[in-house]
């Protein structure tokens, strides 16, 4: 059985309570490794290694600091293999879907903020009355960086690498549901040179070892990705110690079909903007809005193309679906299902957990559901699900479907399909969403701001927004 260690001050350790916490394969339900039951005592450890780290990396010249990081990002391109066997057996996702999206991500995150870093410049502002502004922009100390589950090493290397490439340490807690990745990153960083105590990690749970990190008086700002109410909880520890802080949340997006939409190119991507990941994408339009002229051939060639969709093995390249996470994720989403049915929705395909059998059979799966009938204000409709679960329901006008779109507490992404530009404009400009796709879904630019409005974050991360949130900002006036 692997055991999992943590990684603090260049070197993988025990946890100091010297327990382990299990780690599911969920594909199989099975146990199969062990995780760290670590507490505020190796977080301690773990902040310390990071202030002692912090004067010799935050005054290493840029172009070093780039080197080691791109390294990073080399070996993991080297070992993409194995670490996206890793993240599909820790995960449930499909193997292929970790090979072609989360690992190169992980991957792209590392070298992109290495090289952004080569390049970050501040501004100057002169007057006419002879005086000079310019900003001094200065890394901050140690960085707390906190992650979820569902794109485990994706959005665990977004937080860590332009916190290290703008001179900080980092003490980062994985998700204790998907820890492998973050495990093989310790070595990596080993492997590429990274001075010891620059990062470190520590295993375990939210409760413990993500409230140490919240509570600490030496992490003086925390990246935070995640649930929104443990979002509440982190700034409510965090706020009256002034922590800079950056949170992304949770969400309920909105997808709005009109008429005018290219059907095939609409189709095709909304099934994966429906289903990737088993739907467990804080970026997956849940709610489907069809314009009612189009809504019934819409809904027939949907559904008929779900049914399609195989759920099986994660291993197996013709699994579109995976396992859902974890067994309470599991029954979390399938009560999500029958309180649609209870609020008065129809299932018209999926709905029900599946058994793919062979090395599978006491996984855990959810067939792929479409839920037609549903007010857009009952409970289905408004709390995130997080699973493969999605609501149709048709629009007459552009009003109407607008407040249909902002009538949840999130306001994470939405997705768009219309050829009239104008309306595209129009609906972007009113949709109350941190992005907006229109006519197409998950493009993303490492160098646009990314986070939500409302309930789904505070904050935005990406390019120089990353940047600007992990360094302070000092003006300094001069007269001559
Ligand atoms: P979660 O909030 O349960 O856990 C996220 C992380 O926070 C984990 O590492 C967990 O251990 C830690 N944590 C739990 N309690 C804590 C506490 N009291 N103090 C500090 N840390 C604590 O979320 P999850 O179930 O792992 O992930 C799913 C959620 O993440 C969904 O709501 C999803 O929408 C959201 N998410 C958002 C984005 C985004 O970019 N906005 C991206 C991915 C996922």
């Amino acid at each position: 059985m692997i055991k999992i260690r943590n990684y603090i001050n260049g070197k993988l350790c025990e946890p100091m309570s010297g327990q382990y916490l299990d780690n599911y394969d969920p594909a199989q339900g099975v146990v199969y490794s062990l995780i760290p039951d670590s507490d505020e005592r190796d977080v301690a450890a773990a902040t310390l290694a990071a202030k002692n780290a912090f004067h010799d990396w935050s005054h290493m010249k840029h172009a070093d600091r780039s080197k080691i990081l791109i390294r990073i990002s080399e070996i993991i391109e080297e070992r993409l293999e194995e670490l996206a066997m890793a993240e599909s057996i820790d995960n449930g996702k499909p193997l292929w879907l970790a090979k072609s999206v989360d690992i190169p991500r992980a991957r792209d995150n590392f070298y992109f903020f290495a090289t952004a870093a080569m390049h970050f410049a501040s501004e100057s502002h002169a007057t006419a009355d002879n005086t000079i502004n310019y900003t001094l922009r200065t890394p901050i100390g140690v960085a707390g960086c906190i992650s979820p589950w569902n794109l485990p090493l994706y959005l665990f290397t977004w937080k860590i690498a332009p916190a290290l490439a703008a001179g900080n340490c980092v003490v980062a807690k994985p998700s204790e549901i998907t820890p492998m990745t973050a495990f093989l990153l310790s070595e990596i960083c080993m492997e590429a040179g990274l001075p010891p105590g620059v990062m470190n990690i520590v295993h375990g749970l939210g409760p413990k070892v993500g409230q140490a990190i919240s509570e600490h008086p030496d992490i003086p700002m925390i990246s935070f990705t995640g649930g929104t109410k443990t979002g509440a909880q982190i700034a409510a520890t965090a706020a009256p110690m002034f922590k800079k802080m950056s949170l992304e949340l949770g969400g309920k997006n909105p997808n709005i079909i009109f008429a005018d939409c290219d059907f095939e190119k609409m189709i095709k991507t909304t099934l994966n903007s429906s289903f990737s990941n088993q739907g467990q994408i804080c970026l997956c339009g849940s709610r489907i809005f069809v314009e009612r002229s189009l809504y019934e051939k819409f809904k027939t060639r949907f559904v008929s193309e779900v049914q399609k969709m195989k759920v099986g093995d994660p291993m197996n390249d013709d699994s579109r679906l995976g396992a859902v996470v974890s067994k309470p994720h599991m029954e979390k989403v399938l009560s999500y299902i029958d309180l649609a049915k209870e609020e008065g929705g129809t299932v018209l395909t999926g709905g029900h957990a599946v058994n793919p059998g062979g090395r599978c059979e006491s996984g855990w799966f959810i067939a792929p559901t479409i839920i037609e009938g549903l007010p857009y204000k009952c409970r289905t409709n408004m709390e995130e699900i997080f699973g493969p679960v999605v609501t149709i329901m048709p629009f007459d006008t552009e009003e109407e479907v607008l407040q249909y779109a902002n009538a949840t507490e999130y306001g994470l992404a939405a997705t768009l399909w219309t050829e009239n530009l104008n309306r595209a404009h129009r609906m972007a400009a009113q949709i109350k969403s941190g992005i907006i796709w229109i006519n197409f879904w998950l493009h993303r630019d490492l160098r646009t701001p990314f986070g939500g409005m409302k309930n789904s974050g505070v904050g935005r991360e990406g390019g120089w927004e990353s940047f600007r949130f992990f360094t302070e900002a000092k003006n300094v006036c001069i007269k001559y």
